[in-house]
């Protein structure tokens, strides 16, 4: 058997900084573990436009395919505002989403005891907290034609079409479902089937593949009911399946009920491959963050808990992820901060790597 295969992609700003975290987890992993990962680093973002003259050069792109799965930092920064829109490095990131067609995201909400208190909800209502929404990333009006602004009568409208297909309900569906399997084998479609025809659609392909799932249990919400109960009680919910629109404002919402952007990671996965394990890509949640970057105080915990997904999902290795997880929460539970998780308390935060490095003490 070939040693699991990883791409790494650290990107602009803070990535490569938070990228050198996870590295020392990965040579943990070697060193203590036996685990040996074939890694492989290249560009993306604004340092290959700088290397390549482009965000993503085809020669990545091609190892993006290969790889079991690519762990990406952030890409971007003020130094390419001004460049042409099919320069920017957003658009390398774009790309591989695209051509890797990555049509699940799955964010998780979950909130580490120690850090409760950060919430703006009640501690009770957040603390435990550990729910997964996947969004159907790649169709549903952000996509759907005829989309633009067009001339009507004597004054200008505004269109975008919400449309999704039988099939590509299903392929989200059936990536929730796979989800559920693996957790608390609970599933909540949202979408709003009293006044969208997509979301009549919706409901009826996600209900018809749950009879491939009969140990799951399914339950239906519209998508406004859904966020006024992700805020009453979110510990309802176990994986929220929704759809593109529903699903970026439902994360935004769901990823806040734990606190900071320098906690959150993310996956987006694909069709399954050869070995049965989706195409997958996994990255933090935040941005590049110019205004921190090169200082040190980048929180390297959402890039790390990326790579706890990686190990989860696309390498089998669920009790690894755990382990890597609860060093996280040990260390939190410890008292370490970054300056992110501080707010307007006095104490002195740890740096990226003082972070880093005591998640791998505790692993
Ligand atoms: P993008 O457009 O790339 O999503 P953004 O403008 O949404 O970027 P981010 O780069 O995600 O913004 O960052 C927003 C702010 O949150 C940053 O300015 C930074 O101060 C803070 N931040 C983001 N990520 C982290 C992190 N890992 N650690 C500490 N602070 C962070
Ligand atoms: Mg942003």
């Amino acid at each position: 058997m070939s040693n699991p295969s990883l791409l790494i992609l650290p990107g602009d700003g803070i990535g490569p900084e938070v990228m050198a975290e996870v590295r020392k987890i990965i040579d943990w992993f070697g060193a203590r573990r036996g685990v040996t990962f074939d890694v492989s680093e290249d560009l993306v973002g604004g340092c290959a436009y700088d290397a390549h003259g482009t965000p993503l050069a085809d020669a990545t792109m091609a190892k993006a395919q290969e790889v079991d799965a690519v762990l990406l930092g952030a890409v971007g920064g003020p130094k390419y505002d001004n460049l042409d829109f099919s320069l920017k490095p957003e658009r390398g990131l774009l790309r591989l989403r695209k051509e890797m067609d990555l049509y699940a995201n799955l964010r998780p909400a979950q909130c580490f005891d120690a850090l409760a208190d950060f919430s703006s909800l009640k501690k009770d209502v957040v603390a435990g907290l550990d729910i997964m929404i996947v969004r159907e990333l790649t169709s549903g009006v952000y996509f759907g034609e005829p989309r633009g602004i067009f001339e009507e009568g004597n004054e200008r409208v505004g269109i975008n079409t919400q449309r999704y297909t039988e099939s590509e309900i299903d392929r989200v569906a059936r990536s929730a479902f796979e989800l559920a399997m693996r957790r608390n084998k609970k599933l909540c479609s949202m979408e709003k089937a009293n006044v969208m025809e997509s979301g009549v659609l919706w409901r009826e392909v996600v209900t018809e593949v749950g009879k491939d799932y009969p140990e799951v249990e399914l339950s239906h919400m519209y998508a406004d009911a859904g966020a006024m109960q992700l805020t009453r009680w979110p510990k309802q919910f176990d994986v929220i399946v929704t759809d593109n629109l529903f699903g970026d404002l439902l994360s935004d919402l769901a990823a806040m009920l734990t606190g900071s952007l320098g906690m959150l990671p993310s996956a987006s996965l694909g069709a399954p491959m050869e070995n049965g394990r989706p195409k997958a890509l996994y990255e933090p949640v935040h941005g590049s963050a110019p205004d921190i970057a090169g200082q040190g105080k980048a929180n390297p915990i959402a890039c790390i808990l990326s790579f706890a997904m990686a190990l989860r999902y696309s390498f089998d290795m669920g009790d690894d992820a755990t382990r890597v997880e609860q060093a996280v929460e040990k260390v939190l539970a410890d008292g370490l901060r970054t300056a992110d998780l501080l707010g307007e308390e006095g104490r002195a935060p740890v740096s990226t790597s003082e972070m880093g490095d005591a998640i791998v003490a505790a692993l």
